[in-house]
C-alpha cells in the first residue's frame, strides 16, 4: 500500500499547484509528510476572550470578540491603509491593515460577529491592533479556541496572502485524514513503554493541535527523544564500524624514558585528573586498536605535560610522536617547555614552522626519515607532504577547533598504520555535544586545576573608570608582577581597530613610563612579534599591549592582570581563554572587562557570566545556550549536519543521555541491527541520514 505521507502537497484539500509550488519553494514542504512534521514555533492560547475596556500595551496576543463599526480605506497609492474600529460594547479599538487593503475591505463586513486574534500596541496614545487575524464567530462551536499553532513563514509566503493561520487550515484538513490515526511508530514499542512515550501519532497530533500545555510538552519530548535517539544510534553505529577498521600500534611497554621523567624529572606531583587520564590513554594504546581521544582541560590544567608523558610512551615503543599547533607562537611556547621537559632525558625535539629556514628544515626532513628525531612539534607545516617520518606512533593535535577534519586525516596518512591521536582542547565542549559531535572521539577531562591556584577575580569596568585601571595596574605593576591589556581585532574592521590599537598602546606608554611596554598584533612578521613576546614571557617588558594572538596557550606565570579593552566584542569561549593567560602562579590574579555603557540583553549576560564563574565548564554550557550549538567553535568544522527540529543539544542534555543509553542498550543486543526490529531501525537511519553528512568524513 502506498503511504500518504508521500502523497504530494498538491493534492491536499485547500493547496492546488499554486500553492503546492509556494510550499515547496519556501518551506521545502513537498508531501504530506512535510506538512505534518512542519512544526509550529510556538503556540498561542486562544482560550481566552478578553474585553477591549481591559486591553494595554503590555498585553501579547490576544483575542476579542466584537463587531466592526467603521470601515474606512485612508491615504493613497503606497501609504494607503484601511482603517476599521472594532467594539464589543465595553469599549472600541482601532484595527489598520497596510497590505492588501482592497481584498481585506471586500471580504470585512459590518454587523458581522467575528473572533479577533492579534497584539495591542500603542499609537499616538491610543491602542491598535495591525493586521489581526480574524475568524466569523461561530456561536455553536466553543469560544475557547485552546492552544494554537504559529507558524514559520517567509516574506514572499506573506505576500502571496499566506498567514500562519492558513498553514493551520491545512494542517487541520490533514489532520482530518483518516490515516494519521494509523501511522505506525518509528520507535519499537519497548522504548515507548520504557520511556512512557507518546505514540507517534499522537505526537504528531498534539504537536499542531495540543489539547493541554503538558500535552504539548510530552509529544514535544517524545518528538526530542525519537530524533536524538535516531542521532545517537546512528553514531554509535558509526563508531562500531570504524572501530572494525582501524588497528593501532600496540604500546606494550611503559620504557626508561616514561620513568626516568617521572622519578627523576617532573617536579610537581600530578593530580588525580592528570593520573587518570593518562591511565586512559595507556588503556587504549595498548588495545591494538587506533586511539582517538579528545582531551578537554580547562585553561592552566596542565594539559602540555599530560601530552608530553603520553608521548614518552611512543618513544619508550620505539616510535615517533608529533605536537602540531594552530598558531607559530603557541608551538614556539610547546617547543620551548617540551624541550626544558626532554632535554634531561637525551631526547631529540624539533620546531617546524613557516618560518622555518631551508637548511634547517632539510635537516629536519632528513632526522625525521632517518627515525634520529624522536618528538617534532609545529604548526601547518607538519602536515605538507614533504615532511615524512621514519614511524609516526602519536600525533598530539592542541586546540583542536582551528584544524579542520581534513587536515586531522592528512597526519594519519603519515604511516600505513595510522597514528593513536590525541586531539587537545581548552574550549570545554559540554559533555552532552562532546558525546555527539565528537561522538568517534573518546573524551577523557581533567577537570582539577593543579593545587594553591585561585580563581581570577574578574569585573566588569567602564570607560569613566579608566584612570582608576591604569591606577591598579601600576599598583600590580609595583609588585612585580605584569599585565596584559587586549584589544580586539577582527577583519571586517580591521583599520579602526589596528588604530585603536596603537593609540592604545601609545596612552599605555604615556601612562607607564617607567616600564617597558611589548606590543603585538597579528599583522607584523614573525620575527618582531616573537620578539616582542620574548621582551614580555622574560619580564623585561611588564605590559603586553596585544591582539588576540596570545589568546592561545601563552605561558606567563609572573602576569596577574588581563585588561580587555570592548570586552563585549568578545565571545564568551575566547574571554574565558584570555582570562586562562593569568592565574597561572599562586598569588591572586585579575582580570578586567572594559566595556561602553550601552550593552545589549545577551552581551551583558555574557560578560555576567564571566564574572560569576571561572569553571570553563559552565562558561561552555552558557556560551551554548546563548549562540547555540551550530555556532560553538569546533563543531562549525565538524561537516555534521544534525538535523534536528525540535531537540536542542544544549537545552536537551538529559534526553540527549537517555536517547544514547538506550542506543547503547540496543546495539549491545543487536549489534548488526538484524532482528525484526532492529532492520526497523536500520532502514529508518537510512531514510534520515542517507542524504546526510559522510559520516566517514570524520575522523
Ligand atoms: P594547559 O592545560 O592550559 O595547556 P599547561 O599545560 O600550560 O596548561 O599548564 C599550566 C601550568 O601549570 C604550567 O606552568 C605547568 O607546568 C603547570 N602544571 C601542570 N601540571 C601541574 C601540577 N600537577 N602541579 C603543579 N603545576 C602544574
Ligand atoms: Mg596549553
Amino acid at each position: 500500500m502506498a503511504d500518504p505521507l508521500k502523497n504530494d502537497i498538491k493534492y491536499l484539500p485547500g493547496v492546488g499547484p499554486r500553492r503546492a509550488e509556494l510550499l515547496n519553494k519556501e518551506l521545502g514542504i513537498y508531501t504530506f509528510g512535510d506538512l505534518l512534521y512542519y512544526f509550529p514555533f510556538r503556540h498561542v492560547d486562544r482560550s481566552t476572550i478578553h474585553r477591549i475596556a481591559d486591553v494595554n500595551g503590555e498585553m501579547p496576543f490576544i483575542q476579542l470578540r466584537g463587531r466592526f463599526v467603521s470601515i474606512t480605506m485612508v491615504g493613497e497609492g503606497a501609504r494607503r491603509r484601511l482603517q476599521a474600529l472594532f467594539s464589543d460594547g465595553s469599549g472600541t479599538i482601532e484595527v489598520v491593515w497596510f497590505n492588501r487593503v482592497k481584498s481585506i475591505a471586500d471580504s470585512l463586513k459590518t454587523g458581522t460577529e467575528y473572533l479577533l486574534f492579534g497584539k495591542p500596541t500603542v499609537f499616538k496614545n491610543h491602542y491598535n491592533i495591525v493586521h489581526p487575524e480574524l475568524d466569523v464567530y461561530n456561536a455553536s462551536q466553543p469560544q475557547a479556541m485552546g492552544l494554537q499553532g504559529v507558524y514559520n513563514l517567509t516574506e514572499k509566503l506573506h505576500s502571496h496572502s499566506f498567514t500562519s493561520r492558513t498553514i493551520q487550515k491545512l494542517v487541520s484538513t490533514l489532520l482530518e485524514q483518516t490515516f494519521i490515526a494509523n501511522i505506525p511508530d518509528t520507535l519499537p514499542a519497548s522504548l515507548l513503554a520504557k520511556r512512557r512515550l507518546m505514540p507517534l501519532s499522537e505526537a504528531l497530533v498534539a504537536m499542531h493541535q495540543p489539547a493541554s500545555v503538558r500535552a504539548l510538552q510530552q509529544a514535544q519530548l517524545r518528538m526530542k527523544y525519537e530524533e536524538l535517539f535516531f542521532l545517537e544510534l546512528n553514531i554509535l553505529r558509526y563508531i562500531k564500524r570504524s572501530g572494525d577498521k582501524a588497528p593501532g600500534f600496540t604500546f606494550h611497554r611503559v620504557g626508561a624514558y616514561f620513568n626516568d621523567f617521572y622519578f627523576n624529572v617532573l617536579q610537581f606531583p600530578l593530580t588525580g585528573a592528570q593520573k587518570r587520564v593518562i591511565k586512559e590513554m595507556r588503556r587504549d594504546m595498548g588495545s591494538g586498536h587506533q586511539m582517538n581521544r579528545l582531551l578537554q582541560g580547562d585553561v592552566g590544567s596542565g594539559k602540555t605535560v599530560v601530552a608530553f608523558m603520553v608521548m614518552l610512551l611512543a618513544l619508550d615503543n620505539d616510535y615517533q610522536a608529533a605536537i602540531m599547533a594552530p598558531t607559530e607562537i603557541l608551538a614556539t611556547q610547546h617547543y620551548e617547555t617540551i624541550s626544558a621537559m626532554a632535554t634531561p632525558l637525551g631526547v631529540k625535539v624539533a620546531l617546524l614552522t613557516g618560518s622555518t629556514r631551508k637548511r634547517e628544515r632539510e635537516r629536519i626532513h632528513a632526522q625525521l626519515l632517518g627515525g634520529e628525531l624522536q618528538i617534532l612539534i609545529g604548526t601547518h607545516a607538519l602536515i605538507e607532504d614533504v615532511v615524512k617520518f621514519h614511524n609516526l606512533g602519536l600525533a598530539v593535535i592542541d586546540e583542536q577547533h582551528r584544524f579542520g577534519v581534513a587536515q586531522r586525516a592528512r597526519l594519519w596518512q603519515k604511516n600505513v598504520i595510522p597514528p593513536h591521536v590525541l586531539v587537545m582542547t581548552a574550549t570545554p565542549i559540554p559533555r552532552t555535544l562532546a558525546m555527539t559531535v565528537y561522538g568517534d572521539l573518546d573524551v577523557s577531562i581533567i577537570d582539577e586545576l593543579p593545587p594553591g591556584r585561585k580563581p581570577v577575580n574578574t569585573i566588569m569596568r567602564y570607560e569613566k573608570d579608566r584612570d582608576a585601571m591604569y591606577r591598579f595596574v601600576g599598583q600590580q605593576l609595583r609588585q612585580g608582577r605584569q599585565a596584559y591589556i587586549v584589544y580586539p581585532l577582527i577583519e571586517e574592521n580591521e583599520k579602526l581597530d589596528l588604530l585603536a590599537l596603537e593609540q592604545g598602546y601609545e596612552q599605555v606608554c604615556a601612562t607607564f613610563p617607567h616600564y617597558r611596554v611589548a606590543y603585538v598584533h597579528g599583522r607584523m612578521k614573525p620575527a618582531e612579534k616573537d620578539h616582542q613576546m620574548q621582551l614580555f614571557a622574560s619580564g623585561q617588558a611588564q605590559i603586553l599591549v596585544a591582539t588576540t594572538v596570545i589568546e592561545v596557550g601563552v605561558n606567563v606565570p609572573n602576569a596577574s592582570v588581563m585588561v580587555i579593552e570592548n570586552a563585549e566584542r568578545f565571545g564568551l569561549s575566547q574571554l574565558h581563554q584570555l582570562r586562562g593567560r593569568v592565574g597561572r602562579g599562586a598569588d591572586q590574579s585579575y582580570c578586567v572587562l572594559m566595556t561602553k555603557y550601552e550593552l545589549g540583553r545577551d552581551t551583558r549576560h555574557r560578560l555576567e557570566v564571566m564574572t560569576q564563574t571561572s569553571d570553563g565548564f559552565v562558561v561552555a554550557e552558557e556560551d551554548m545556550k546563548l549562540r547555540g550549538p551550530g555556532d560553538l567553535e569546533g563543531t562549525q568544522q565538524s561537516g555534521i549536519a544534525f538535523n534536528l527540529r525540535v531537540a536542542n543539544l544544549a537545552k536537551d542534555g538529559q534526553i540527549v543521555q537517555m536517547a544514547r543509553d538506550d542506543a547503547e542498550e540496543i546495539l549491545k543486543a543487536d549489534p548488526q541491527l538484524s532482528t525484526p526490529s532492529g532492520k526497523a531501525l536500520d532502514a529508518r537511519i537510512h531514510q534520515l541520514y542517507d542524504k546526510q553528512a559522510d559520516w566517514s568524513q570524520i575522523s
